[in-house]
């Protein structure tokens, strides 16, 4: 398939765009290079541009005949999304939208969206399937499950299909050691471990140690990023079948606390991880796990990195070689 892939030069997108092109897809990325990183950019072109442009959109697309579309490029910070809710809205939003018109007068169909646990809010049950309520607390939430509306309504009234994937946690690396996460400012508890397990931090925090948990830290959803790759892959061949617009939660289906994590990380690591007690994070649920019950029925989807120590493993391989160790 021929295949655009918004923001592949992220830490999800670039993941993505490797799979894709080692499946034999022909793809093109279209990243602004806000957060990513054109050397992660492997096995696709590669197009510096945002999708506000709309004149290179409709050169891209009057270009190549996408079989379909992924879109990975959005702002995800939760904090910042609280002080700077325009940035969040204009880009998460707005600019989504331009790219969706984009789709629609070229006659582009198939659609798969990035989208996060973070539309359903404080959790009313878990672990969290497809119809829990969405219930946004911070405006990167909003941005998101505003998107997810977009796309229905875009589905009725345009045709446009679409597949809507709530990552959970998403965390490791290509288990070759190709590309890994790099975020700038890092704020994701595994990094942030490693980049202290390797030296480049004198210590980690841990956000709460008074949740109601058999531990008292967070619990967490962590998911590799091959599977939900994976997830991605099969989403979009799905809807090149023919199939309906969906959405579904993708996550192990195992929590892990933060104390968990920390344990894995010096096992796998062999490094002690200072770690100091700090407050709770804003907005933070005690516990965040996915249902993923229909995205396996439906897609036929089966994480195979379920194991925290696997995951923690393929991020330290790449946590090294990106330091030098
Ligand atoms: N966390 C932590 N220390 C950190 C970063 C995160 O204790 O330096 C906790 C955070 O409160 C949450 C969990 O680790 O309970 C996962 O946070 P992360 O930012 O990795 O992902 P999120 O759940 O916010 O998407």
């Amino acid at each position: 398939m021929k295949i655009l892939v918004v923001g592949g030069a992220g830490y999800i997108g670039s993941h993505m765009v490797l799979m894709l092109s080692d499946q034999g897809n022909s793809v093109v990325v279209l990243d602004d290079l806000s957060s990513g990183q054109a050397e992660a950019v492997l096995g696709a072109n590669f197009v510096h541009g945002g999708i506000e442009n709309t004149a290179l959109l409709d050169r891209l697309f009057a270009e190549k005949k996408f079989d379909g579309v992924m879109h990975f490029a959005s702002f995800i910070q939760v904090g910042e999304s609280v002080q700077q809710p325009a940035k969040y809205y204009r880009n998460n939003v707005v600019n989504t939208i331009n790219l969706l018109d984009a789709m629609v007068r070229h006659g582009v169909r198939n659609f798969i969206f990035s989208s996060t646990a973070a539309i359903f809010g404080q959790p009313d049950y878990t672990p969290i399937d497809e119809a829990h309520p969405k219930q946004p607390i911070n405006p990167y939430g909003h941005s998101k499950s505003m998107v997810e509306q977009v796309l229905h309504d875009y589905d009725l009234a345009y045709g446009l299909k679409s597949v809507c994937l709530r990552y959970f946690n998403a965390a490791g690396a290509d288990p070759e050691g190709r590309i890994g996460e790099r975020h700038n400012p890092e704020t994701h508890l595994i990094p942030l471990l490693l980049q202290t397990a390797a030296g480049r931090r004198e210590y980690a925090q841990v956000f709460g140690r008074d949740y109601d948990t058999p531990d008292g830290t967070c619990i967490r959803d962590y998911i590799h990023i091959v599977d939900l790759c994976a997830a991605h892959s099969l989403a979009l061949a799905d809807l090149a079948r023919g199939s309906e617009s969906a959405a579904y939660n993708l996550g192990n289906g195992n929590g892990f606390s933060v104390r968990q994590v920390i344990d894995a990380v010096r096992e796998v690591t062999n490094k002690p991880i200072p770690v100091v007690d700090a407050p709770r994070r804003a907005g933070d649920p005690a516990r965040l796990v996915a249902d993923s019950t229909l995205a396996r029925s439906k897609l036929g989807w089966s994480p195979v990195y379920a194991d925290l120590h696997k995951i923690v493993a393929h991020a330290w391989h790449w946590e090294k070689k990106h330091t030098g160790l």
